[in-house]
């Protein structure tokens, strides 16, 4: 460990010292004056020159006094951190306090330095990339899993952290990391494939700690969990395409036997069920993958919001709800008008669903407040318990499994809803109690409204 300087003992006297007041130090000099005058006082009697002996003494004093002050000076300013001169009186008191004040100091400093001496051996140590960054965003430390993982070089010392992680990502991330309260995830290589999760801290004025970890492993089974529900999915529509056919043809034949009309009726519901669990499916895995549609369109709302209703009431004519439409805003949405109406369309037919028939009434509105968008799907139906909303995106979660199936739900429409919302830049919040009703809110950013001249 490194100790900035040795400590040196004290001397038996300077350990016995003990501060107490300035009096009983100048009670010293005093002392020494007295007995000087005394001797003065004494010799000159003696011999006749009483007065000048008595000037000879209080010269010696003053004498010692100075010299007393040399030393003090010369301990002070040449060797501060050795045991200070062993003087007597104020000189030594004022010494002393010096002296322990350093010492005290030096201690305090040693520990300090041991601290950060483990927290760094501790930080070199971790499987993690740690790399410390000033005001300047300046690579300033660094461990060696960061040169592992990251490839950061002794001569990146210095070098901005923007020029070594250059991936645009990383740099809206750098500026903006409050968007990103998770961190991202970043590949790191084209040849080897490795991917990383970064997360990145702000402290002192703009620095920022950087930590870093291989989630290579974790992506890969993450997108063979993709694969594979993408692959089943695909596989899955063919067979239900055929089922779903020849239950159709058999169930429109003249000669059809009564007899199965039934379990025909039941066997088209399951697999009509089916279809819309693999579409969704389907559309879910399109969405975490994000490659296919463009984001950028300018979305009508007011006709966007009209399909949706005429959508909505041909969905609830056998609820019978009432259905509201509430538009107050003359913007459009910039994203894309596909995803956007499934996402919308699944909050509608939810509030649809999950509305008892008598005296339901819905309400589909789109506002803003020249700061953000706000589409919402209002209902009066059964709520849902505040001890589900965190998990209600979650896929295949269900406050009541029974009644989802019984509806027709896949159990995947609010999982479709964050995700399209995310991709937008927007947020679900939802608001529901038991028994009174529930709304849900897609909250859009300024940048992806569009103002209209209307
Ligand atoms: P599902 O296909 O089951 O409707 P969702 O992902 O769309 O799946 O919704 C998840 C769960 O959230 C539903 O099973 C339901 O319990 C609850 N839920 C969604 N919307 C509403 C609503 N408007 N009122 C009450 N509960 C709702």
């Amino acid at each position: 460990m490194y100790e900035p300087y040795p400590t040196p003992e004290l001397s038996h006297e300077y350990k016995n010292y003990r501060y107490s007041s300035l009096w009983h130090y100048a009670k010293q000099d005093l002392r020494q004056l007295f007995f000087f005058m005394v001797i003065a006082g004494l010799v000159g009697f003696g011999i006749g020159y009483f007065w000048i002996c008595i000037a000879l003494a209080c010269f010696l004093f003053i004498v010692l006094q100075l010299r007393a002050l040399y030393l003090v000076n010369a301990w002070i300013a040449n060797r501060p951190y050795d045991v200070p001169p062993n003087l007597d009186g104020i000189w030594g008191a004022l010494l002393f306090n010096i002296y322990r004040s350093q010492r005290q100091e030096r201690v305090v400093q040693a520990e300090m330095v041991g601290l950060i001496d483990r927290a760094q051996s501790s930080l070199i140590a971790l499987a993690e990339a740690v790399v410390l960054t000033d005001e300047l965003q300046q690579i300033e430390w660094w461990n060696p899993a960061a040169t592992q993982l990251l490839g950061i070089q002794e001569l990146d010392r210095g070098r901005n952290l923007l020029g070594i992680l250059r991936q645009p990502a990383f740099i809206d991330y750098f500026h903006h990391l409050e968007q990103h309260p998770d961190g991202i995830k970043l590949k790191l290589s084209l040849e080897e494939e490795r991917y990383v999760q970064i997360k990145l801290t702000r402290f002192g004025t703009e620095s920022r700690l950087l930590l870093a970890y291989d989630v290579t492993r974790m992506h890969n089974l993450e997108q063979m969990r993709k694969d594979f529900v993408d692959n089943i999915s695909h596989e899955l529509r063919t067979p239900l395409t055929v089922l779903s056919g020849y239950l159709e043809m058999f169930t429109d034949q003249d000669d059809f036997n009564p007899r199965w009309k039934r379990p025909f009726e039941q066997m088209q519901a399951q697999t009509k069920r089916m279809n819309a669990l693999v579409n969704d499916l389907l559309l879910l895995s399109r969405l975490e993958n994000d490659k296919t549609i463009a984001k950028n369109q300018i979305v009508d709302m007011r006709g966007l919001m009209n399909q949706l209703f005429d959508d909505a009431q041909a969905y609830n004519s056998e609820y019978g709800h009432q259905l509201n439409l509430d538009i107050d805003s003359h913007c459009d949405l910039i994203g894309s008008d596909i995803e956007l109406a499934s996402a919308f369309g699944n909050l509608i037919t939810n509030a649809i669903k999950y509305t008892p028939k008598e005296s339901g009434a819905i309400t589909i509105g789109w506002h803003d407040d020249q700061t953000h968008g706000y589409f919402t799907v209002e209902d009066n139906g059964i709520g849902i318990d505040p001890k589900h909303l965190p998990r209600l995106t979650e896929r295949f979660y269900r406050v009541d499994t029974a009644r989802s199936r019984q509806t027709g739900g896949t159990g995947l429409g609010l999982a479709i809803v964050k995700h399209v919302l995310m991709q937008h830049g927007a947020h679900l919040e939802i608001v529901s109690r038991p028994n009174q009703g529930s709304c849900f809110k897609a909250v859009f950013p300024k940048e992806r409204l569009y103002q209209t001249e209307h």
